[in-house]
């Protein structure tokens, strides 16, 4: 039998950053994971994510997000390699609608660097986009994206280089604690550890008893299009985007062109539907986009960006998983004390948090605690 000090139960986003930190101060850690790293049947692939601070979802994330991008340069001044793009981003939609309304309070309350642009300046700066009469257009400079395979990746080296464990296509099948040990048993081998923190994504309902009730999975689906004038879109020229549809509950959202010597495959401008989408077993995911979905996604582009499409290059799918409140999880698993520390239910807005997140379940399972303000995301407010 093989003891750990703490033992991380799936590497993807979280997890990643997760064994890095352990490694890091001393611990004896095992991260396990089922496939590959990175992989593409859970929540991480898909070569970019956004990175923004003037939260709208809520303003308790912000001092997480100041950690996170702290945290991210960390990692790159460490490394050397690049994982943040700055690009700004552009915000657009009606002035009361949840997006340009949760950016404001968010900048407002932590003097978030936001300018305002009117519609004629939004066109001068940016005349790649169309915004309807009426819309709000806000602009983060400081925003942008992450790499996240490659984030993923460089937290594992990193992890290993420290003397972590990182075994791969190793499924953990169940857990157990039992007189304060836990044992961990996969489709290979048997593990005991002291701490146990459970990063499990998509999967987390199927191994974090009593929270498959309040975690929904959906497929989302990401397109990669060939604009009509593809100059307009490129890396130097175009910011990421966010556009709150008024006649839809979700929002659109979109990356510049990367290229593809720095940024490997898929070629073409990437852009999705933030709202989840169809839901889902992560072991049984239909991977076929429907004719429907790539329609919503062109139609918007007609409507916003009409010079952003000519044609498809290629659809993907990925996995939200999603709580009823679409905040986070972060805590200790009820009835387990200190034993077991669970990071669940990113709800389709958790990559650019994965640098803090790291760090905080690191503290949780070897300090039992934190001193970043997490008390918004317990796992109380669901029954377990
Ligand atoms: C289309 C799409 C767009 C997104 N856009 C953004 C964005 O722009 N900005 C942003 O911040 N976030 C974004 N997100 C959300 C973000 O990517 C996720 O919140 C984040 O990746 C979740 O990380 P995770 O560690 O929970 O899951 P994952 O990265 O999927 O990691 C979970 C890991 O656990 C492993 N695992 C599970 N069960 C087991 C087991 N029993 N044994 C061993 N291993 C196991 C899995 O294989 C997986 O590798 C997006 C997500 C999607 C799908």
């Amino acid at each position: 039998m093989k003891n750990y000090d703490v033992i991380v139960l799936g590497v993807g986003s979280m997890g990643s950053a997760t064994c890095y930190n352990l490694a890091l101060n001393g611990l004896r850690v095992l991260g396990l994971e089922q496939f590959e790293i990175p992989h593409d049947q859970g929540s991480h692939a898909g070569q970019s994510r956004i990175i923004r601070k003037a939260y709208f979802e809520h303003p308790d994330y912000v001092p997480l997000l100041q950690r996170a991008y702290e945290n991210w340069h960390d990692i790159e001044s460490k490394t050397g390699s690049q994982v943040y793009f700055p690009t700004g981003l552009l915000y657009a939609g009606r002035s009361n609608d949840i997006l340009i309304k949760g950016v404001r309070e968010s900048a407002e309350k932590y003097k978030i660097n936001i300018e305002s642009l009117s519609n004629s300046e939004t066109r001068s700066r940016y005349p790649q986009f169309q915004i309807p009469e009426g819309y709000e257009v806000l602009f983060e400079p400081d925003a942008g994206f992450i790499t996240p395979e490659r984030a993923i990746s460089l937290f594992v080296e990193q992890a290993k280089s420290f003397g972590a464990q990182i075994n791969v296509k190793e499924k953990v099948i169940s857990w157990t604690r039992e007189a304060g040990i836990i044992k961990v048993i996969t489709d290979k081998d048997l593990y005991t550890c002291k701490k146990l923190i459970i990063t499990a994504g998509p999967w987390a309902g199927k191994i974090i008893p009593g929270l498959s009730s309040s975690l929904q999975v959906t497929r989302q689906v990401i397109a990669w299009v060939n604009p009509k004038q593809p100059q307009l879109f490129e890396l130097r020229q175009s910011p990421c985007w966010m556009i709150d549809d008024e006649s839809q509950p979700g929002m659109y959202y979109g990356f510049p062109i990367l290229p593809v010597d720095k940024f490997g495959l898929p070629a073409g401008m990437k852009l999705a539907y933030h709202y989840p989408g169809v839901p889902s077993d992560p072991d049984h995911v239909d991977r076929n986009p429907s004719k429907e979905e790539e329609e919503n996604l062109i139609e918007a582009l007609h409507r916003y960006l009409p010079a952003g499409y000519s044609s498809t290059h290629v659809l993907k799918t990925c996995l939200y998983t999603n709580t009823p409140d679409e905040h986070f999880v972060i805590d200790f698993l009820p009835n387990y004390e200190k034993d077991v520390v669970i990071a669940a239910g990113f709800s389709g807005h958790g990559f650019k948090f994965v640098s803090v997140v790291g760090e905080i379940l690191a503290d949780l399972a070897t300090k039992g605690k934190t001193d970043l303000p997490i008390g918004f995301l317990n796992a109380m407010r669901f029954e377990l």
